[in-house]
């Protein structure tokens, strides 16, 4: 007998191929079980109850729905909620919830671990494992919204991992979030976070959902971003911001840039005004983030050196947020929970 079919891996086509083909079922149970799943998550084939019980015995053994098992869940004083998950394969990974009003983000990972290195991320430091499939990324949002009861509204990519490091799972993820019969989600709800990753930057200009883009820029030259972010000596500055442009041109979407502020690193005002040049002509929205932190080494910036350095981007035109730092008591910047979890 071949293997089963894993339900999250596939998108709406798939799904129709399958049922007809596979089962010989008529289209419209494909979208039953969508339906089950991406709607009233339900991830049991037992509990299916529109389905006869013959077919539930059957799916059971051909079917296999496998969203990620929660391992450890924690709530911050700020309502951030976290989550460790563990994998088929025993991998962990995180998510993150967030809550803003009544408005609410899912921070997925894309990879077990992150091979990039950068020398101030909790999930640089652990090391890479592998890539997440598809419905292991989608795994996440909808295990959440089961915990939750609810729908969530947001998702952006910027758990664990490097999402254009994976791109076509990420694609796929993204397309079964967004489809009308799957988890019906806009695509302008949903963010790609980049260390800066020039061709995974292209195929999004290319792909043909509206998805948003935010880039982890750090700093604003080549010698000081090398050294906090080793990719930058595969993809440096000039590359990148010639990428971004023609992401703007294709789609017209402005583009967010991150910038997290690690004391007396990358945080003199002097790097406020490269930056300014360096992004001359692009549409773009900053924002500052306090320094989470992981390692001893680094310290967050002051409140007064952030202020400084947002007042220079202001008066140079160049639109940004200080942003409130989340679920620092419970280590909620990437890659921190996973690594704790492991030391002990
Ligand atoms: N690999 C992608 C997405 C995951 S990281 C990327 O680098 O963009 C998501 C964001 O968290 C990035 O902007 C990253 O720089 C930031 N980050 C990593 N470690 C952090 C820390 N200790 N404190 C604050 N932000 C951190
Ligand atoms: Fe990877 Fe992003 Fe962490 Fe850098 S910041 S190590 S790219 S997850």
């Amino acid at each position: 007998m071949s293997e089963p079919v894993h339900a999250l891996d596939l998108s709406h086509e798939e799904w129709i191929d399958v049922s007809t083909k596979r089962w010989g079922l008529p289209k419209y149970r494909a979208d039953q079980l969508c339906q089950w799943i991406y709607d009233k998550k339900v991830f049991n084939v037992h509990e299916m109850t529109n389905l006869s019980k013959d077919l539930r015995e059957k799916l059971v053994y051909d079917l296999m729905i496998l969203p990620p098992i929660p391992v450890t869940e924690e709530t911050s004083k700020d309502g951030t909620r976290k989550f460790l998950w563990q994998l088929y394969d025993g991998e962990r990974i995180e998510s993150v919830l967030l809550t803003h009003g009544n408005h609410t983000t899912a921070c997925l990972s894309s990879q077990v671990g992150c091979p990039l290195n950068c020398s101030f991320c909790a999930t640089g430091q652990s090391g890479f494992r592998r890539d997440l499939t598809a419905g292991e990324i989608t795994g996440q949002l909808l295990a959440m919204e089961k915990r939750l009861g609810a729908n969530i509204g947001n998702v952006v990519f910027m758990g664990m991992g490097e999402p254009f490091l994976n791109t076509r799972a990420v694609f796929k993820a993204i397309s079964i979030l967004n489809s009308p019969k799957m988890r019906n989600l806009g695509a302008r709800h949903i963010t790609i976070s980049t260390s800066g990753i020039v061709p995974g930057i292209l195929d999004l200009a290319e792909f043909p959902l509206p998805v948003r883009l935010s880039v982890s820029l750090h700093a604003p030259n080549d010698a000081l971003r090398s050294k906090i972010m080793p990719v930058n000596r595969k993809y440096p500055l000039g590359p990148l911001v010639n990428a971004l442009r023609t992401y703007q041109q294709k789609t017209g979407e402005r583009i967010t840039l991150e910038y997290v502020m690690i004391q007396k690193v990358n945080d003199e005002t002097e790097l406020a005004y490269e930056m300014a040049a360096l992004l001359s002509g692009l549409g773009v929205y900053v924002n500052l983030i306090p320094y989470n932190p992981v390692k001893d080494v680094y310290q967050r910036s002051t409140p007064e050196r952030i202020k400084a350095f947002a007042a220079v981007l202001t008066q140079l035109g160049i639109e940004n947020e200080i942003r409130r730092e989340k679920g620092t008591d419970i280590n909620a910047a990437c890659g921190q929970l996973r690594r704790r979890e492991s030391a002990n």
